[in-house]
């Protein structure tokens, strides 16, 4: 589903970027924030959600949406071509990586305290 408001929000957007940042958003798929948008835009909205604009290598468009799903998947549609890229932000993946970590030591430790265990065991 094409929004026509938000294909030319993206592409007014996309001018005023830094060359460096167009780099960014066209080769490494960077998703670039723009502003939080609410109800005083959007009608029917009760809060405000934060709207990102990036380059879609599918239709080759500009496009600016906000992230749909859960934390832990969220996704940003194409506002042309409405093609879905997964957009997970950096302080959610940091902590996915810590829990993971805080895991995996977890398991090292239970591991080395089994080994302690069946050494007292044998004294
Ligand atoms: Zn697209």
């Amino acid at each position: 589903m094409q929004n026509i408001q938000l294909v030319n929000e993206a592409r007014e957007a996309a001018q005023r970027l830094s060359p460096f940042k167009t780099f960014l958003a066209k080769r490494f798929g960077k998703k670039i924030y723009l502003c939080h948008e609410g109800p005083e835009k959007h009608e029917g909205w009760t809060g405000q959600l934060p709207f990102y604009l990036f380059w879609c290598s599918v239709c080759e468009h500009w496009a600016k949406n906000y992230p749909n799903g859960f934390p832990e998947r969220q996704r940003l549609h194409c506002s042309n071509c409405n093609a879905r890229y997964s957009f997970v932000q950096l302080r959610i993946q940091l902590q996915m990586v810590s829990e993971l970590f805080k895991v995996a030591y977890r398991i090292r430790t239970m591991k080395r305290d089994s080994g302690t265990d069946s050494g007292a065991g044998s004294v």
